[in-house]
């Protein structure tokens, strides 16, 4: 490992490493793939993904584990993922065991970026997929490319989790029987008014509510809400809407079978949120971000256990996940898959 990263101090930027990995569809099927050491696209000016955003993407992290493996997370999870995005889009699926054996080649000839135990970093990998053939007339794209590259990142927290403030946004995420719940670029476009808006008026992130009724709670942007009752219960909104975040599926499993807490899925009224202790923010980006407060155009809800440090059921979701995926704790079956 001697590539000059200062592996304490990465941040969250785009780092090109030595390889990628590309497959072509063309005429009705996938090419063999390949990995490249080419880091740029060329496709048709009239691209689908350039006219019509026919495009989808994923997110996943590869860890050094205590022992000095490299594991990665759920990639199963990954793999359903981007073919329930593509079928939304009318995208062609990509063979799931494939989606797995190209996230394991693009860590192994990426070894030297995936940073040491301990150092709070980890390889970021980017599965993505787009219409790459000519479009003009509004149709699927005929061919597409299925891509996935790695970047090293640094800990989402740099000394420490401090808790974030978040504004319940005027904008809506997603649609009753959108997009909502497929991870398209499409989705993001669209937030970045929002979310520029919200940092502009001092806010972290923004709370997004049901588009229809504005009553009950969705997401953020890019992560999923938990939140803590009075008496340890751990609830996450359901919604059609709300991407169905990895990180968050697994916490809720954390907390029953690790933790014994009580969880429960269910529509989340915004009326409530004023009488949970804890809030966090679940992704595969920060596993947890803890919300100390959340303000409804001038009214303030301030999290009784968690307005100055993460509160302690979120703590101990956080400590168990990474636990388990640093290699600490010992996993569920199936949830780690060693690399090497
Ligand atoms: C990716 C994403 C999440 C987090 O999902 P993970 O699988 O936990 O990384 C949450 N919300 C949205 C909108 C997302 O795009």
């Amino acid at each position: 490992m001697d590539n000059n990263l200062d592996w304490g101090n990465l941040g969250f930027a785009y780092r090109k490493t030595n390889e990628r990995y590309v497959s072509n569809y063309k005429n009705g099927t996938w090419d063999e793939g390949c990995m490249t050491t080419d880091d740029m696209v060329t496709i048709s000016e009239c691209a689908g993904v350039l006219q019509y955003c026919q495009a989808c993407f994923e997110g996943l992290k590869a860890y050094r584990t205590e022992d000095g493996r490299i594991v990665t997370f759920r990639p199963d999870l990954n793999a359903q993922r981007m073919e329930d995005s593509a079928k939304r889009l009318e995208m062609p699926l990509f063979p799931k065991d494939r989606f797995v054996e190209a996230i394991t080649k693009v860590v192994q000839a990426n070894k030297e970026f995936v940073p040491p135990y301990g150092s709070g970093g980890t390889l970021y990998l980017r599965p993505y997929m787009f219409g790459s053939s000519p479009v003009i007339g509004v149709k699927p794209a005929d061919e597409y490319q299925f891509r996935v590259f790695s970047t090293p990142v640094g800990p989402y927290f740099s000394g420490g989790a401090k808790p974030i403030t978040i504004c319940v946004s005027d904008y809506d995420r997603a649609a009753p029987h959108g997009t909502g719940n497929i991870k398209a670029g499409l989705n993001y476009a669209m937030s970045l008014h929002a979310i520029v808006t919200a940092h502009n008026n001092g806010y972290d992130e923004n709370m997004y509510l049901d588009a229809a009724t504005r009553t009950k709670v969705e997401e953020t942007g890019g992560a999923n809400f938990l939140f803590v009752t009075k008496d340890n219960k751990v609830i996450t909104p359901k919604s059609d809407s709300i991407l169905p975040s990895i990180t968050r599926r697994s916490l809720m499993y954390v907390a029953k079978e690790y933790l014994g807490l009580e969880v429960e899925e269910r529509e989340v009224y915004f009326e409530e949120v004023k009488d949970f202790v804890e809030c966090g923010l679940c992704g595969t980006a920060a596993v947890i971000s803890p919300v100390g407060k959340i303000v409804d155009h001038g009214k303030e809800i301030i999290m009784a256990n968690g307005n100055t440090q993460m509160g302690p059921v979120i703590q101990k979701l956080y400590d168990t996940l990474t636990g388990i995926q640093m290699g600490r704790i010992e996993a569920p079956e199936g949830w780690i898959k060693v690399i090497e």
